[in-house]
């Protein structure tokens, strides 16, 4: 039985009182900080799919103890980005053709869907917003910040969902672009991102002239085109530094 799986060990009785409700909202937030850097390192691909993430190097990297990394791993296995292996322990998911198949049928069907709401709800401050992304996408990818590129990239999937203004899906739409992440880092060609950065111009346009049709069909062949991108070969597993990802 991996330590990994083992269960929680109860919490002493939390102490009435201002002291210990400042403590765990401190334990709250140290949490949540960790969980986003170790999520954004796998977007950003700066910890590949199969690395395997030891529990006790973690908890020496972000100084917290091996319960709180197992509560942090725990999250993240239930978001699909990590595995937890008997024995083995976590490491960080490598998604299968299946799934990577499965992922973006997901995101034809959500992402395609919320356009004609999109294209509603779209005024100036969102298209100005929007296009600012997408400037920023295009610097990024220009001055070769790889992992910058990524995180804008899928930031702007989330964002295009959010606009929508239905939480939940768009919050289905920050997991599937995670996971996007990931099978990129497995099946795409290195050094490219997925999305063609000046698709997201266009689409833009399609969405602030009230074209929600034309916005559509846009979004289905810009996913299609990242999945046509992909080519389904096995990687060798690696050992990340975890020291030189998170530390100093
Ligand atoms: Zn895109």
């Amino acid at each position: 039985m991996s330590d990994t799986q083992a269960p929680e060990k109860r919490r002493a009785p939390v102490k009435e009182g201002k002291e210990s409700k400042k403590e765990s909202k401190e334990g709250d937030e140290r949490h949540e900080a960790i969980y986003r850097a170790v999520s954004d390192a796998i977007v950003e691909q700066r910890l590949k799919p199969g690395a395997r993430l030891r529990e006790d190097a973690l908890a020496d990297v972000f100084g917290i103890s091996r319960t709180g990394i197992r509560k942090i791993l725990q999250r993240l296995a239930l978001e699909q980005l990590v595995t937890l292996t008997p024995r083995r322990g976590a490491s960080v998911t490598r998604p299968t053709a299946d799934e990577a198949k499965d992922v973006f049928d997901a995101r034809q069907l959500i992402e395609c869907g919320l356009m004609p709401d999109v294209a509603r709800r779209m005024g100036e401050k969102e298209a100005a917003e929007l296009r600012e992304m997408a400037r920023q996408e295009r610097q990024a990818l220009r001055s070769g910040q790889q992992s910058v590129a990524i995180r804008l990239s899928a930031d702007f999937h989330v964002r295009l969902a959010q606009l929508s203004g239905n939480a939940t899906l768009a919050e289905f739409v920050e997991r599937l672009c995670s996971r996007s992440s990931l099978i990129l880092a497995v099946y795409g060609h290195p050094g490219h991102l997925g999305c063609e950065s000046h698709d997201h111009d266009d689409l833009i346009g399609y969405l602030e002239t009230g074209n929600g049709e034309r916005a559509k069909a846009f979004m289905s062949r810009h996913l299609k085109a990242i999945e046509a991108s992909l080519s389904m070969v096995e990687e060798e597993e690696s050992a990340p530094d975890l020291q030189q990802i998170f530390g100093g």
